[in-house]
């Protein structure tokens, strides 16, 4: 049956990618299936974390859920850490995944930089954590930006794999569930669902700010290349100002943005802020230069992000709610885990005696 999971790393300086990419597709989902949605703070420690950040990052990434309008009363919200199924079920991924389909992984490369040999363990098995994050709930649908692509096809070639290695095992204990596609290479009954990528909509990968061809991330070390949604007015219009653009005017046409990354970029937010197609906002702002362009951005920017800005700041006044909020997501997760994971030690064969 239809299942939502998705996750967003609690390592700070949560950006307009992460909200316009991610979190405010979460909200409309919550009443069309179950959906579960988790701060993924064994993610975020793939690469080093100063401890007490890393707890206050948790809290601030829940607060930004709710401030959006995920509902605890419709989604589960918890952080990964407190439910012990994804780091158990990632090690069994560690054995079905092969180096091979790792080492192609763009986020590894892009991550571990020059110096690949003194990266984490971690950060190179990333993708397997993330496909036992979804799998763990046998979720269908995973929102999220267009970088994270490579992986969610990471998590169909995993669970594909053990479809396909414990087929036998898995009719004979009587645990699959039909194959909606069946072929003469995929076994007739799968026990993992293979997960439906929901990259979505005007706003899938936006951009830096200082670089066009490099998508705006939590990680990048210049602040300016990222609007947070922390930023106060006065921030989010220095960052637009300053933000890179080319020197001529806007296209009055779609097709006039090839080519131009950071326009593009400016009119996509833009877009996705207003709820308007590029051509619609090309439409009214086409033939005008950057200096009219920018500041109308800076307007609807601000006008958008304040009220969720003062809510997350209303939230945060009250950490014990938060982490109610927490504690009881992550009991509900467990119960959804917990007899997959029990599925799932049958499936391979651990003895169990206890
Ligand atoms: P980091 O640099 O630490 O990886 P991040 O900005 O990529 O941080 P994540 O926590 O890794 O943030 O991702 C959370 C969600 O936000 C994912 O669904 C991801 O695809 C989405 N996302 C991240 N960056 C962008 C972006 N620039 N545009 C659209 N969506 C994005
Ligand atoms: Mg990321």
């Amino acid at each position: 049956q239809p299942r939502v999971f998705s996750g967003v790393q609690p390592t700070g300086n949560l950006h307009l990618g992460n909200y316009l990419g991610a979190i405010v597709r979460f909200v409309p989902l919550q009443d069309q299936m179950p959906t579960i949605f988790s701060i993924v703070d064994m993610h975020a420690i793939t690469v080093w974390q100063d401890p007490a950040e890393l707890t206050q990052q948790t809290r601030e990434v829940t607060a930004a859920y709710l401030a959006a309008g995920v509902d605890p009363k419709k989604s589960i919200i918890f952080n990964q850490s407190q439910v012990k199924e994804h780091a158990e079920l990632a090690w069994i991924f560690n054995c079905i995944a092969r180096m091979g389909w790792l080492k192609r992984m763009t986020q590894f490369k892009d991550k571990a930089g020059k110096n690949a040999e003194n990266a984490s363990v971690g950060l190179f098995a990333y993708p397997n954590l993330m496909a036992a994050d979804i799998l763990a709930y046998r979720a269908t649908h995973v929102p999220v930006g267009d970088d994270q692509k490579q992986h969610l096809e990471l998590t169909r070639d995993i669970a594909q794999k053990f479809n396909n290695d414990f087929a036998e095992r898995i009719k004979e204990l009587g645990l699959g569930v039909p194959n909606p596609e069946p072929s003469h290479e995929a076994p007739d009954e799968l026990y993992f669902p293979i997960t439906e990528p929901m990259i979505t909509g005007p706003a899938t990968r936006i951009m830096s700010l200082r670089d066009g061809n490099k998508k705006m991330s939590k990680s990048d070390p210049s602040d300016l290349s990222r609007i947070n949604l922390t930023d106060d007015q006065d921030t989010i219009a220095k960052k637009i100002r300053k933000a890179k653009t080319d020197p001529e005017a806007l296209p009055s046409e779609v097709d006039g943005l090839e080519g131009r990354a950071e326009a593009d970029n400016l009119v996509g937010i833009y877009a996705a802020l207003a709820g308007k197609s590029k051509a619609e906002v090309l439409g009214e702002f086409g033939g005008q230069q950057f200096s009219a362009f920018k500041p109308a951005l800076s307007e609807l920017a601000v006008e958008k992000l304040a009220p969720m800005n003062n809510e997350m700041r209303r939230i945060m006044d009250d950490p014990a709610s938060v982490d109610a909020v927490l504690r009881d997501g992550a009991e509900r997760a467990a119960e959804i885990a917990e007899p997959v994971l029990h599925d799932v030690r049958r499936i391979v064969g651990f003895l169990e005696s206890r």
